[in-house]
């Protein structure tokens, strides 16, 4: 018997398993596939944080916190897993991303340059933006070590007593009558808590049925470029940058822990999929679009191809994240942090939800616009 099972040890999974059990929470975290895996969200190494969110100033409470439980875990297991290097957000000057982001930076007085293409280029000599392009460069901005960071929570989670087991997939899971506890059937056995979180990533529809067609995974590629000019793309000179350009939308890293520049292109192809079928392999067309971004806005960069890879999207109709109790059974949570910029809220997820899923089940974070009533 546990107080809490947590299905789903990925990035938003581990962290609450960490809350918990720092709570002194008896702990179950199910994991079908390794700890750390690279078949979910989570995996390439990296993951942007940034402040000044274009998404919806309401965000940025919950970075502020974010930002404190990072460290807070740092200083738990001696691990790095935030690299400051400041973050970019361009666009043309009437376009959502830039505005969004200054918006944001205004609205919670944080610490921000606007600069044009221009003074970008000069600044941080990696980039080649258009001249006309508006951006706002904020300090804190960076990157977590994504997978590092699935393994400092989990360890951490470990030493404060809870059981993980991974190679363990949930089959399936039952509500008692009256929100009185859970059972929750795997493939090799079957458990009993008083509370249930289900944090499945790209699968959580098939766990959360009334997810189907709200709660949609999509297949988007990472490319790593080995720069011609490295000395312009390391941490301390090249920012983590989210940039809206005629091609689209697009996202990118300096140089950290695999020989290239990271980038990435948002809806990358538009390929919605069912997690289980997922497409892999990366093909020559996925390449060949990336490529076209960075030939021209990172020329610098465009060397040869150090690393390809698939990931999953998780995306909501209004691309907002949804955490909240199940409709139907207050003693199960369901969060689906993702529309491709969950991982930076990791740390204050799993707090907000081992709030949800202890006591009287409140929190004392602004959550109001990532319920359910939306779905
Ligand atoms: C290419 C890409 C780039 C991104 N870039 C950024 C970024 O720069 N910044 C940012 O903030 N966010 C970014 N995101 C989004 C971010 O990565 C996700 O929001 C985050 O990884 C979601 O974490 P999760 O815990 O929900 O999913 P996951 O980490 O995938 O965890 C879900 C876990 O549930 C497990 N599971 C599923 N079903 C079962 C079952 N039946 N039994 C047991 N276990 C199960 C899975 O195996 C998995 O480990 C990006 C995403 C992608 C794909």
């Amino acid at each position: 018997m546990f107080d809490v099972i947590v299905i789903g040890v990925g990035g938003m999974g581990s962290a609450t398993c960490w809350q918990l059990a720092q709570r002194g929470q008896r702990v179950l975290g199910l994991e079908r596939f390794d700890i750390p895996h690279s078949m979910g969200s989570s995996h390439g190494i990296s993951r942007i944080i940034r402040l000044p969110y274009y998404e919806h100033p309401a965000y940025v409470p919950l970075l502020l916190r974010a930002f404190e439980l990072w460290d807070a875990i740092e200083r738990e297991t001696g691990q790095t897993v935030l690299v400051t290097t400041g973050s970019i957000d361009a666009g043309p000057e009437d376009d959502p991303l830039f505005e969004g982001a200054l918006l944001s930076a205004r609205t919670h007085g944080l610490a921000h340059d606007v600069l044009t293409g221009t003074e970008v280029n000069e600044r941080y000599p990696g980039y080649r933006l258009d001249a006309s392009a508006r951006a706002v460069f904020q300090p804190r901005g960076g990157l977590i070590a994504s997978e590092r960071a699935i393994v400092a929570h989990v360890m951490a989670a470990q030493a404060a007593g809870a059981e993980i087991h991974a190679r363990e997939k949930v089959l399936g899971w039952e509500a008692r009558p009256g929100g009185e506890g859970v059972v929750v059937t795997t493939e090799h056995g079957r458990y009993e808590a008083a509370r249930l979180v289900i944090t499945a990533g790209p699968w959580m529809a098939d766990l959360v049925p009334f997810l189907n067609g709200v709660a949609v995974p999509e297949r988007q590629v990472l490319a790593w470029l080995q720069p011609f000019r490295p000395a312009l793309f390391t941490p301390d000179r090249f920012p983590v940058f989210n940039l809206q350009v005629e091609e689209g939308r697009y996202y990118g890293f300096p140089i950290y822990e695999v020989p290239g520049f990271k980038f990435g292109r948002y809806h990358h192809r538009t390929e919605a999929t069912a997690a289980e079928d997922m497409r892999r392999e990366v093909d020559a067309e996925d390449e060949a679009l990336l490529r076209q971004f960075s030939a021209r806005y990172f020329p610098d960069g465009n060397g040869p191809t150090m690393a390809l890879r698939a990931c999953m999207f998780t995306n909501t109709p209004d691309e907002h994240f949804i955490i909240d109790h199940h409709p139907e059974h207050p003693q199960v949570v369901v969060a689906s942090p993702c529309s491709g910029h969950g991982y930076k809220f990791c740390s204050v997820i799993g707090e907000i939800l081992a709030d949800l899923a202890t006591g009287t089940g409140e929190t004392r974070h602004d959550i109001e616009f990532l319920r359910l009533r939306k779905a």
